[in-house]
């Protein structure tokens, strides 16, 4: 069995170790989200990318849910001494050498694809990871500034450094209307069986993964069942701030309102929790067909069973 996944960091990375335990034989590809993507101190950065990789590979610090297990911040304390920013975006030693490997192949002419494969040649994620795009997206937040000036900012800079506490007025990938789907994005997805949304966030990380043209599109048309998994339970999002860019986009916090977001001529099933049991009729009503289980990936175990009730959902919408 092929399955495409699209993933956005943690809540992708979750999922796809569940998935990984589920169904150990099938040929699993994982298109990245590409539009967090930042250059720090002339290093470029992919968070997404890398906390797959690292989830899958055994090198993710669990309790964080994203950078290295046994990270060491000598390099951080020696920009700190000399003054220079950004001092609000954690770059422990070892994820740093991730980058600077990154930064040297880009430098050397590979495409952001080739560059993530050869990182995983060292992780062995057990999936084939491809960044959506290898042309540079990324995700700019617009918020108020002094009086009715507007100004616009990194996603990273909004996210970590001000915890999203300005209001987002407006998400814009920047980029990609001009970005080309990543190589083998498209063949993976016209060769798959089954395309699983996973509960990442529907904006900034599955959203702007649509936003590449062609994805969605592809995603359209495959005769293979495209079946997402609610990240928002009970009306707020399980961690993170999913809320804050969802509300920027004038979609509300709820299980249903994001599947009708994705749009019935996307989504084929949506799994809701069990806690949103009230959301199926409406999407059902939509034209998606709607199941209702938990959706706490609390253990590997737990999220199996979410990846297999997916699975059962494509089952029963295949055409
Ligand atoms: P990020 O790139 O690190 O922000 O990660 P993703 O975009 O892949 O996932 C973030 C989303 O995962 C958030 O909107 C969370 O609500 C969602 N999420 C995290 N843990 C869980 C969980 O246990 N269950 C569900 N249903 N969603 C979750
Ligand atoms: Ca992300």
């Amino acid at each position: 069995m092929r399955i495409v996944v699209l993933a956005g960091g943690v809540g992708g990375s979750r999922f796809l170790l569940g998935l990984r335990h589920a169904v150990p034989q099938a040929e699993i590809t994982v298109v990245g989200n590409t539009a967090d993507d930042i250059t720090l101190f002339g290093l470029r950065i992919c968070p997404d990318l890398d906390t797959i990789m690292y989830t899958l590979g055994g090198g993710i610090d669990e309790q964080q849910g994203w950078g290295r297990a046994g990270e060491t911040f000598t390099l951080r304390e020696e920009f700190a001494a000399y003054g220079v920013e950004p001092q609000w975006f954690s770059l422990g030693d070892r994820d740093l050498a991730t980058h600077v490997v990154r930064t040297q192949m880009l430098g050397a002419g590979f495409p952001l694809s080739q560059v993530t494969e050869a990182l995983c040649a060292r992780w062995q994620p057990g999936v084939r990871l491809l960044p959506m795009t290898d042309d540079r997206v990324e995700t700019h937040i617009v918020i108020a500034s002094d009086g009715d000036q507007r100004r616009a900012l990194h996603f990273q800079e909004w996210w970590v450094r001000l915890h999203a506490e300005p209001e987002a007025l407006d998400i814009v990938p920047v980029g990609a209307d001009e970005a080309k789907p990543g190589a083998g994005v498209l063949e993976a997805i016209d060769a798959a069986d089954l395309v699983l949304l996973p509960p990442s966030n529907p904006v900034v990380s599955i959203g702007t993964i649509l936003a590449v043209p062609g994805i969605r599109e592809a995603l359209v048309e495959t005769m293979a069942p495209v079946v997402g998994l609610s990240p928002i339970i009970g009306g707020a999002p399980v961690r993170g701030m999913a809320d804050k860019t969802l509300a920027a986009i004038g979609v509300p916090a709820t299980a249903d309102e994001v599947a009708l977001y994705y749009g019935a001529d996307l989504l084929d099933g949506w799994l809701v929790d069990t806690r949103d049991a009230a959301s199926v009729p409406t999407v059902e009503a939509a034209g998606i067909r709607c199941r209702e289980i938990p959706l706490l990936m609390t253990s590997v175990s737990s999220t199996a069973e979410m990846a297999l009730a997916a699975l059962g959902l494509a089952a029963e919408v295949e055409r």
